[in-house]
C-alpha cells in the first residue's frame, strides 16, 4: 500500500510521517531525490538524496522517476526503482507535494491520500519562521500554501495538525482502518474455509 502525505510547507508532514514510520515497523519511508540544499541536521540518504540539477535532469531523461515536480523553485522526485524495492518488503509512506500526488493518482490505483493542514495560517507562518529559513523563502513557501491548500479537497483524509499527539493518533487510525478494508482481506476470508 502507498500512504501519500501532502500539505503546505510547515504543516507538519515530516514530523507526522516520521512518527508513523517509527510506530509501524512494516511501513518504510520513501526517500526522495531533491536539488535543494540539505538543512542542518538532515542526512543524505535518510531525509533526502541530495543531487545537483544535472543529475536530476539525467534521471528525468532516463525515465527514472515515478513522479517528480518543481516545488518552491527546487526539484523533487520519487525514483521508481527505489519505490519498487521498498514495496517488496513493506508498505510505503511518501511525503510529496500535490503535483506529485496527482501524478501517482493517475498511474496507480489504491493509494491512500492524506492532507495535513495547519490549524491557522498564523500558526503556519510561525512554524515556518522557526525553521530559520530566509525571509524570501518563507514568503515563497507561505504564498504557495494557498494553492496547495486548494488541492486538499482531492485527498481522502484531512488532518488538522493542532495538537501533535492527536494528529499522530489520527494518522495511525487512518493507516489501521485502511489496512482492514474488506476488499484487502478477501483472501483472508477464503482461508477460513480451508479445513
Ligand atoms: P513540513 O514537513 O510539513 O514542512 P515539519 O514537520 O517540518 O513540516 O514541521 C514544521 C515545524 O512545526 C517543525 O518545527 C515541527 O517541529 C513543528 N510542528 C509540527 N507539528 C506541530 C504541532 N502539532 N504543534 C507544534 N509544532 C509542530
Ligand atoms: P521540504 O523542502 O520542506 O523538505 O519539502 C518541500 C515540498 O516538497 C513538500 O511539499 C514536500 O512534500 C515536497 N516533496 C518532498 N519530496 C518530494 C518528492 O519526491 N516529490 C514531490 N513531488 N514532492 C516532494
Amino acid at each position: 500500500m502507498l500512504f501519500i502525505v501532502s500539505g503546505p510547507s510547515g504543516a507538519g508532514k515530516s514530523t507526522l510521517s516520521q512518527k508513523a514510520v517509527e510506530f509501524f515497523d512494516d511501513i518504510g519511508f520513501s526517500v526522495s531525490y531533491t536539488t535543494r540544499a540539505a538543512r542542518p541536521g538532515e542526512i543524505n540518504g535518510v531525509d533526502y538524496i541530495f543531487v545537483d540539477d544535472s543529475r536530476f535532469d539525467a534521471m528525468i531523461k532516463n525515465n527514472e522517476f515515478l513522479e517528480y515536480a518543481t516545488v518552491h523553485g527546487k526539484k523533487y522526485g520519487t525514483a521508481a526503482k527505489d519505490m519498487e524495492e521498498l514495496l517488496k518488503t513493506s508498505d510505503a509512506l511518501l511525503d510529496i507535494d500535490v503535483q506529485g500526488a496527482e501524478q501517482i493518482r493517475a498511474k496507480r490505483k489504491g493509494g491512500v491520500y492524506i492532507f495535513i493542514l495547519p490549524p491557522s495560517m498564523k500558526v503556519l507562518r510561525e512554524r515556518l519562521f522557526k525553521r530559520g529559513i530566509s525571509k524570501s523563502e518563507l514568503e515563497n513557501r507561505f504564498k504557495n500554501a494557498v494553492d496547495e491548500i486548494k488541492k486538499s479537497e482531492l485527498y481522502d483524509y484531512l488532518i488538522i495538525n493542532d495538537e501533535l499527539e492527536e494528529s499522530e493518533e489520527s494518522l495511525k487510525a487512518i493507516i489501521r482502518a485502511e489496512r482492514i478494508k474488506t476488499g484487502l482481506l478477501k483472501d483472508r476470508i477464503k482461508t477460513l474455509f480451508e479445513f
